[in-house]
Order: C-alpha cells, then sequence, then structure tokens
C-alpha cells in the first residue's frame, strides 16, 4: 500500500484564514484545494493506494501540524501544492535545502519532470529551500509552484478548470512512475456524485450497502466526503455475502470469467477454495491464485 499525503498550501478563503496569494481575482488557497482534491480522485483510480489530505476545504492549519500529519499517518511521500506570485512565469520545485535522502532528490527529479511535460509550464527548475512542511516531514517531501497568480498569462491558465486538471494529472503521472501505480480493474457498482447534505451513512442507505463497502471500493480512509466527489457504489452490496479471509466457498456452474477478465474453465468450477483476500466486489482464491467477483462464488 503505497500512502500518498497531499498537503493543499493556506488556509482557505474565509475571513481570518491564510489565503496566500491573492491577485486577479483569484485565491492560491482555492486553486491549492482544487487541485489537491483532482489529485486524489485520481490517485484513487489506482490500486493499493491510500490518500489523505491536510485539508479538505477551508481549515485552520500550522505547517507544523500539516509535517506532523503526514509524520503520524507514516506517509510515503508528501506533497504541498502551492501556486507562486512575486514577478516570474511557470512552474518551480522544491525539496528540503539540508540533508536529505537519495528518494528525495528522485522523486523531485521524476515529479518535477513528468509536471513540466503534462502542463507545459515554462520550466524555471528544481530548488531546494528552507520550508518548514519539508524540513520537518520524515518522509521524502516535495513542494509544487504551480505558475503565479500574478502574472496574467499563468493567471488566466489557472482560470481554467481543465488546467488545474492538467496540474493535477502532471502530478498523478510523477506518482505512477514512482510508485509504478497499477489502475484499479475497474470496480463494478454505480456512480454517486456527493450532494450538498449527502453523508456516508445516508448515501449507504439510499443503495442498500454498508459505509465499509462505499469506503473499501473507493479507498476512504476517512467518514470525510465533499459534494461534487464521485463515489463508486460497489452494486448488490444488500444480496452479496460478506465473505471473510479464510472463508470456504465455491465457484457458481454460472460463472463464465474472472474478474480479471480471462474465462473459467470448467473444471475450476464446483471445487471449494479458500479466499485470501476480500476486495469491493471480488475475491482472491487462494489455491488457483485468482481472483472471482463476489456473485460467482457460493
Ligand atoms: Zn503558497
Amino acid at each position: 500500500m503505497v500512502k500518498i499525503f497531499i498537503d493543499p498550501g493556506h488556509e482557505g478563503v474565509l475571513n481570518g484564514y491564510d489565503p496566500g496569494a491573492v491577485a486577479n481575482g483569484l485565491k492560491e488557497a482555492e486553486l491549492t484545494l482544487a487541485i489537491a482534491l483532482k489529485l486524489k480522485d485520481k490517485l484513487l483510480t489506482y490500486e493499493n493506494v491510500q490518500v489523505k489530505l491536510s485539508r479538505e476545504g477551508n481549515k485552520k492549519i500550522t505547517l507544523a501540524e500539516r509535517a506532523k500529519m503526514a509524520n503520524d499517518w507514516g506517509a510515503d511521500i508528501f506533497l504541498s501544492i502551492h501556486i507562486n506570485a512575486g514577478g516570474g512565469v511557470g512552474f518551480e520545485s522544491y525539496i528540503y535545502n539540508g540533508n536529505v535522502s537519495s528518494s528525495t532528490i528522485a522523486y523531485q527529479n521524476i515529479l518535477h519532470e513528468e509536471i513540466v511535460k503534462t502542463t507545459g509550464w515554462n520550466d524555471r527548475g528544481k530548488k531546494r529551500a528552507n520550508y518548514a512542511v519539508l524540513r520537518e516531514t520524515k518522509m521524502p517531501a516535495i513542494l509544487t509552484e504551480n505558475g503565479f497568480i500574478d502574472r496574467t498569462t499563468d493567471a488566466n491558465k489557472l482560470k481554467n478548470d481543465s488546467f488545474l486538471d492538467n496540474i493535477a494529472q502532471g502530478h498523478v503521472n510523477g506518482l505512477v512512475k514512482l510508485f509504478n501505480l497499477k489502475k484499479n480493474s475497474t470496480p463494478s457498482g454505480i456512480t454517486h456524485i456527493v450532494q450538498a447534505g449527502d453523508t456516508l451513512w445516508g448515501i449507504s442507505q439510499k443503495y442498500g450497502v454498508t459505509i465499509e463497502q462505499i469506503k473499501e471500493a473507493n479507498g476512504l480512509i476517512s467518514d470525510t466526503i465533499y459534494v461534487g466527489q464521485k463515489l463508486i457504489i460497489p452494486i448488490g452490496g444488500s444480496d452479496v455475502r460478506d465473505f471473510k479471509v479464510g472463508d470456504k466457498v465455491k465457484i457458481k456452474s454460472s460463472a463464465t470469467h474472472y474478474a480479471t477478465g480471462q474465462t473459467i474453465p470448467n473444471w475450476v468450477k464446483g471445487q471449494t477454495y479458500t479466499i485470501q483476500q476480500v476486495k469491493s466486489d471480488r475475491v482472491l482464491l487462494k489455491e488457483i491464485i485468482s481472483w472471482v467477483f463476489k456473485k460467482d462464488v457460493e
């Protein structure tokens, strides 16, 4: 499991919160959050990834608290997202200017390259600085400065939601390379877009699934959801048995394909197997080392 900690820079746009740089009708804290949420959504389409954000909305939080959150969680990488200001154009990335691990340097190299390639930003180079979040985190930590909010050419890009998507995608492309991430085999289910007032409990009741099933299908580690978030609701939750590791099961004669797509040969059906792993809509059968849909075993 790869644990990716994302830190949207600054606190938010409410009164008394640190908004970061403000110019051209844009607020840094809002942009960093938008990019971070897109990044999270994209990362959760990969297998074996856990994502945690230092904030998922407006939130008072110090730099030390951000680092501590990632340290306590045992993150594999800390990624702080910022927007630049103060005269310049394009993209730069930072790591700590003291002692860093060789992986920190390797991570910066790959992330930097992928972000520049994906966004087409002017490349201002890989830099080092004594920033608190970089200094106080125990894992490789990289801070990205994604364009200049006070430069019209950059600001015009940052006003465009699909460009924010590109920025998030650039970060994803780097992380995919770093951790050799593989796409989730598409979990079967339907998509629910979170509306104002939705709770995980409410959604679970509406679709007849458990909160745990929703969390598992979406890689959620907390009960926090946000408006606009796309949740996969694993189908058949109420009529599919709750399988556990170690359960003995048989593959139904009606089953046709493994969850990975290959045809299930007839001689495999009707035999008893042991469940080694359980995931949203499928189970891993120990004796044949194959993923089979829950609906196809009994
Ligand atoms: Zn900033």
